[in-house]
């Protein structure tokens, strides 16, 4: 299988052990579930799809994303630009973030139709995220949207988790219409409850379970952070529960590496529920890592073989 992630990876500065030191290194939601895929299903041929600068940070992006076993032959190089970055603040255990991506190259990734055009035709499973969407301006949204549709109709599977951040978008309510629209372009749909409550008002993961299949998902799984995943597939519903921890340290990319073991489950041909539960005891480890890149054990890397 060949799936390609489309989105924003940000250069992060995250504090290293002396006050004042940072660490550099590289992350974002779609670039995390196609890390993850990388690492767990070495078969699978993930490529991300993404615009950076020329600079010398734009280079190491592009040269640690493909150290990661990720096909980077369709990232857009654009000149005079550069990548977004954020840095991680903690403050008596409690990190807080500050973000520089406003001029970002990413914002630009759907300005060349056909080099999206092209990156998806070599694809059978296409990935974007709310967030993808958010940094773009209307014109690339709709570039993007079409290119989804187009996939579509060739055959492709389109997997898209929302991941709502209101602060990328104008307002409420052009993000939730904006996300209704492109569910509307998506086979799998990957919410998480708590998002979908706050800003769709759903009164339980069936009432979002209900929202994404009349927008026309054929799959859809409603992760809910340690309650129990609901899930459809052809049309009927089950559950599976999630292991309990004694610890949770860090939530980040615990949705994108679940997403991740969805699409590994699904290049291995594992039936849906194996591939949940696989993805539920993969986030549990990254939820118990620092950071959003955490590596894994074998025994978990085994599953996919
Ligand atoms: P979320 O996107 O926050 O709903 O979380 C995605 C997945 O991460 C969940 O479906 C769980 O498998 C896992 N997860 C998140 N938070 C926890 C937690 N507190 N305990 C156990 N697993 C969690």
């Amino acid at each position: 299988m060949r799936v390609l992630a489309i989105g924003e990876c940000m250069a992060e500065l995250a504090p290293a052990e002396r006050p004042d030191d940072y660490r550099l290194g590289f992350a974002g939601d779609t670039f995390n579930t196609a890390w993850y895929l990388a690492m767990l299903s070495p078969d699978v041929e993930v490529s991300y799809f993404t615009a950076v600068g020329d600079d010398a940070l734009s280079a190491r992006m592009v040269q640690v994303i493909s150290d990661s076993g990720i096909d980077t032959r369709h990232i857009r190089r654009l000149p005079g630009k550069s990548v977004g970055l954020y840095m991680i603040a903690l403050n008596n255990g409690e990190r807080s973030f500050s973000y520089w991506r406003g001029q970002s190259a990413a914002r630009s990734l759907a300005g060349d139709a056909q080099a999206l055009a092209a990156a998806i035709a070599e694809a059978d499973l296409v990935y974007v995220s709310g967030i993808t969407l958010a940094i773009l301006d209307q014109g690339g949204r709709e570039t993007l949207l079409q290119a989804l549709r187009s996939a579509r109709s060739a055959g492709k599977s389109v997997a898209f988790d929302p991941n709502l951040r209101v602060h990328l978008w104008s307002d409420p309510t052009e993000m939730t219409e904006t996300i209704m629209r492109a569910a509307a372009c998506c086979d799998i749909a990957l919410p998480s409850f708590e998002d979908e409550a706050r800003w769709f008002g759903d009164e339980d993961a069936k009432a979002t379970l209900e929202r994404y299949a009349r927008a026309g998902a054929s799959t859809i799984i409603v992760k809910n952070g340690p309650e129990p995943v609901l899930y459809r597939e052809d049309g009927t519903d089950d559950i599976t529960m999630v292991p309990r921890l004694t610890s949770v340290i860090d939530t980040t990319a615990a949705g994108d590496s679940f997403n991740a073991a969805v699409f590994a489950g699904l290049s291995a041909a594992l039936p849906l529920s194996s591939s949940i539960e696989q993805a539920c005891r993969l986030a549990g480890q990254v939820v118990q890592g620092k950071g959003a890149l955490v590596p894994v054990g074998l025994d978990l890397l085994d599953q996919f073989a």
